[in-house]
């Protein structure tokens, strides 16, 4: 009888000593997995960029948030369709507007407000019109977030990259006639970063607005874009290391 209890014990200890070494491997890996952002967004640009951000912000800044292709989805320039719609035939998110646009609102919008709830000076600006051919127009993104930018504010537009060969992956492209800044350090730093001069200078950075490539809509970040079950977790986080990429650069 009383072998039997010591082998019961024993029995016992062996499956808790197993079980508690399982758990703190599963909850490791759930860690580690959460804090790679790389396996959610997938690879971030791998162009030679050598800009470095040092000039520091002010705690205040004003920060607008400006959705990629919000103001142009006539026929050229509406932004990625993303491999689901483009390479596996899918329906759009929503046939209006680009797939690309289609994330990029929801990502500004959350981006905005957990920005807002963290303290921070930002805001967004969505153009009421979906397509304005003339880029200096005054209702554009980029004219908003021009004159924005003049006054001393942190203008950034977001973007999802286009899929396959044709897209870079995840990175920031800095302003183009400013020096970039402690935010643009500490988003790259996340994001990774493109040259300064990339595509010889894009229509936003000239006119000194942010743009930042959240990463190629395909794959494990698409998937769990639209998959209803995983689609605010996913926005949500993105939006996380986007905001606390700002406070890390005025801090
Ligand atoms: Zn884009």
């Amino acid at each position: 009888m009383v072998k039997k209890q010591v082998i019961n014990i024993i029995i016992l200890a062996v499956f808790l000593t197993f079980s508690y070494a399982f758990s703190q491997l599963y909850n490791s890996r759930k860690l580690n997995f959460k804090g790679d952002l790389e396996l959610i967004i997938g690879k971030s640009s791998n162009l030679p960029a050598t800009w470095v951000g040092n000039d520091e912000v002010a705690k205040d800044i004003p920060i607008l948030v400006l959705a990629g292709h919000a103001d142009s989805q006539g026929l050229a320039g509406a932004g990625t369709s993303g491999e689901a719609v483009d390479k596996f035939g899918l329906d759009p998110m929503n046939p209006e507007i680009s797939d690309e646009l289609f994330w990029n609102l929801k990502l500004q919008e959350s981006i905005v407000k957990l920005g807002k709830m963290k303290g921070l000076n930002i805001r967004s600006y969505v153009p009421r019109i979906r397509n304005i051919d003339d880029p200096n127009d005054p209702r554009t993104n980029w004219s908003v977030g021009h004159k924005f930018a003049k006054h001393g504010g942190y203008a950034i537009e977001i973007h999802f990259d286009a899929y396959g060969k044709y897209g870079m992956g995840s990175g920031l492209i800095p302003p183009f006639f400013e020096s970039p800044n402690q935010i643009d350090e500490s988003i790259a730093s996340k994001f990774g970063r493109f040259p300064l001069q990339f595509r010889g200078g894009l229509g936003a950075p000239r006119r000194q607005i942010r743009i930042l490539e959240i990463g190629k809509l395909e794959g494990t970040l698409e998937k769990n874009l639209r998959d209803e079950k995983t689609r605010q977790k996913t926005i949500k986080l993105l939006s996380n290391e986007i905001v606390h990429a700002f406070l890390n650069g005025i801090i």
